[in-house]
């Protein structure tokens, strides 16, 4: 059902070729002493992170100080090493005085924070973000707002074997899970799966547990013939519209359901957005203070959005992992396209937000499986152009749930027909030139650059889209 634990979510290779590194992600039922000691490993994380935020900013600021008095270089108060190692050291000298506390949380907690403050000055010291291509500002105070987390690289953490509904946490103890964590459990016993760190944060309301698992060895291709290629479309009522059916995934006509729920949770959602709006919310103009009232259909909302959430992403990894199995190569269309014309009914941020877990799941798994992943270009007319004969339509609303081709009257729905048009492309493409190809697709996220070749293919290696320090240090 609403199960999107146990799915690895953020994969990336690691430096030896034939292992990858999978999340394995379990929700948590700790106890509320558990609950309590979690909160306070996340909150010294939170710590240990604006204490060195401040040194490092106050020494800045005081070389920048004497700098502006005429000091010669050499003179100025000496910088500060902001490495994570340099970080700890002198945490471990400051802390009997800055936290005298800090002898209540594992010391992986402080360490966790400081790494990722290391982590933050060094991309933010190495300037210009390449992939958003946006200048990187100064890392900022955590809140107690912002998401909580807190990471264990040594110490005592696994799973508890004999049961296989318990995690071990450093410090925290043996906290129960709300799934069965049999997958990785069985794959840790037969020598393939190497636990390399845990990630404890609070999501969606919940408390949950994110192993980072070493992975030797690549799942096997899968065997038996498979389709030579598939065009995936997204609809609005349907989750995805496949240009051929294949069984087991789509019905008899191509369409992949979207979760049965998923209507009427966003009815539920409306509804109460439209009440929260009738409610006394926070207003910082006039500082003020949210009702309780407010409040109450706030996490209300909260709850649905989960419940929408899960359910989606749950579809979404069932569909990515039978498809990558299924076919020789996928074609898929733009985030740009897709997100910002089809969808009038679920919100536009929804869907684009579906699109891009589609296209980055299908990245990475395609890339486990040796499929080829190709993505159309933004400007490929791929509802306007017949899948029978080619004619492009000059106009097509979307109302129009049918395509009717003028010159050789063919008539199908409306996203079939995208959907073939995007799995010809694959033809198409073996007759373009290098030149007018359009690499996009390592960057499943990102904005692909304009370009004004209709047809233009972005061609996949099917490699995830970063090897991720960034997933480690992210997640938290
Ligand atoms: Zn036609």
């Amino acid at each position: 059902m609403l199960s999107l634990d146990a799915n690895p979510e953020t994969p990336s290779h690691s430096a030896s070729t034939d292992s990858v590194v999978h999340a394995y992600v379990f929700a948590l039922d700790p106890t509320p002493t558990q609950q309590d000691m979690l909160q306070s490993h996340c909150g010294a994380q939170r710590f240990a992170y604006n204490w060195g935020l401040a040194m490092v900013r106050a020494v800045l600021a005081q070389r920048d100080a004497e700098r502006s008095y005429g000091v010669a270089e050499p003179d100025l108060t000496p910088h500060v090493n902001w490495s994570a190692y340099a970080l700890r050291k002198r945490w471990n000298e400051a802390k009997p005085a800055a936290a005298p506390w800090w002898s209540e949380n594992s010391k992986e907690a402080y360490a966790s924070g400081l790494a990722n403050l290391a982590t933050a000055l060094s991309r933010w010291a190495g300037g210009r973000d390449s992939g958003m291509n946006r200048v990187r500002r100064f890392p900022k105070f955590k809140s107690k707002r912002s998401r909580q987390s807190c990471r264990f690289s040594t110490g005592a953490f696994g799973l508890v074997a004999a049961d296989r509904r318990h995690v071990k946490l450093p410090r925290i103890g043996v906290v129960r899970t709300w799934e069965s964590t049999r997958a990785l459990e069985r794959r840790i016993r037969a020598g393939v799966a190497r636990i390399r760190s845990a990630t404890v944060s609070f999501r969606n309301e919940r408390w949950q547990v994110s192993f980072s698992v070493e992975l030797s060895g690549l799942p096997p291709a899968p065997r038996g013939r498979r389709i030579p290629v598939v065009g995936v479309d997204l609809g609005i009522k349907h989750l995805a519209i496949l240009s051929v059916p294949i069984p087991g995934i789509t019905d008899e006509n191509g369409f992949v359901a979207a979760p049965p729920d998923v209507e009427r949770a966003t009815k539920k959602l409306r509804r109460l957005q439209r009440r929260a709006s009738r409610r006394c919310g926070p207003d910082r103009r006039i500082s003020r203070t949210p009702s309780r009232r407010w409040e109450k259909t706030r996490a209300e909302m909260a709850r649905v959005h989960k419940q929408l959430t899960n359910a989606r992403k749950d579809k979404l990894h069932q569909l990515t992992t039978r498809l990558t199995a299924a076919c020789e190569s996928i074609v898929i269309e733009d985030l740009h396209v897709a997100g910002m014309i089809r969808n009038r009914r679920l919100s536009r941020s929804i869907q684009r937000a579906v699109w891009g877990e589609l296209r980055r799941q299908l990245t990475y798994k395609a890339g486990w499986r040796g499929t080829s992943l190709m993505v159309a270009d933004r400007f490929y007319p791929s509802s306007k152009t017949c899948s029978g004969c080619g004619a492009v339509k000059t106009k097509l609303r979307l109302s129009d749930r049918v395509f009717r081709c003028g010159d050789c009257h063919a008539e199908l729905d409306r996203d079939i027909n995208a959907a073939r048009n995007l799995a010809s492309l694959v033809h198409r493409q073996d007759r373009t030139s290098a030149a007018s190809c359009v690499g996009t697709l390592n960057k499943p996220d990102g904005n692909p650059r304009k370009s004004g070749v209709m047809s233009a293919m972005g061609t996949a290696t099917g490699r995830p889209p970063r090897s991720t320090p960034r997933s480690n240090a992210a997640a938290v």
